[in-house]
């Protein structure tokens, strides 16, 4: 049995009834909104776990929903759009979404985003962070100031290093390219955004040559996410 309770937030009953279904069947609880005010409320009031969220809403921008959790809680968020609104996902991760997912999606799409999640929600219950980050063969020493790679030191630059704790931090999530060059260089000029696309390049052909265990995750046109690996 699964303890998880995901509030999804869709106004196309026939989407709706989609996920609901898959959320049935996988032992997930859950509850619906069909618009952007009964979201708010529910979530207020119901406190789930995670959030489906559609963009396109009858009432209001789903951004706008986001923007409004986030003023009181930090519970994932993970957005459904159509494929046409990349523009509208960058905004909805840079108000605070977790992830996001595509419309169409495929039942097993929807699955791997909520385990994904739940990995992150679990490795957040256990407060061990701070000074040593582990996933799988990863290590940071925050302390030290190294990383590990199977226990072999890694020789990262200090961009790749500040790169690396930044995806490390906020692990399991998606960061946009604005979001991260910010955070890096306190601006998201064009040759910002080139210079990530050269150092996260570097930094991934460095952390990638490991028993295939992908710790990177590309999102074209978007951003990148550090998986959360057992
Ligand atoms: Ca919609």
């Amino acid at each position: 049995m699964n303890n998880i309770k995901i509030l999804v937030v869709e106004d196309d009953a026939m989407v709706r009834n989609l996920i609901a279904t898959t959320l049935k069947s996988n032992s997930y609880s859950y509850l619906t909104a069909p618009d952007g005010a009964a979201a708010i409320r529910i979530a207020a009031s119901e406190q789930p776990d995670i959030v489906l969220l559609d963009l396109g809403l009858p009432d209001m921008d789903g951004v706008e929903i986001i923007r409004n959790i986030r003023t009181w809680s930090q519970m994932p968020i993970i957005v459904i759009s159509a494929r046409s609104e990349d523009a509208d996902k960058i905004t909805a991760l840079d108000a605070g979404a977790d992830d996001y997912l595509t419309k169409p999606f495929s039942v097993a799409e929807l699955l791997a985003r909520l385990r994904v999640t739940q990995r992150r929600l679990a490795s957040q219950s256990n407060p061990k962070e701070d000074a040593v980050f582990v996933n799988g063969p990863l290590r940071i020493d925050h302390g030290a100031g190294c990383a590990y790679l199977n226990n072999e030191p890694l020789k990262l630059t200090p961009t790749e290093f500040k790169l690396l704790c930044l995806l490390a931090h906020n692990v399991g999530k998606v960061l946009t390219h604005t979001y991260i060059t910010e955070k890096i260089w306190g601006s998201s000029w064009d040759s910002d955004m080139a210079s990530l696309r050269v150092h996260m390049a570097t930094l991934r052909k460095k952390i990638e040559k490991t028993n295939g265990i992908q710790l990177i995750q590309t999102h074209i046109g978007i951003g990148y996410r550090m998986l959360k690996v057992d």
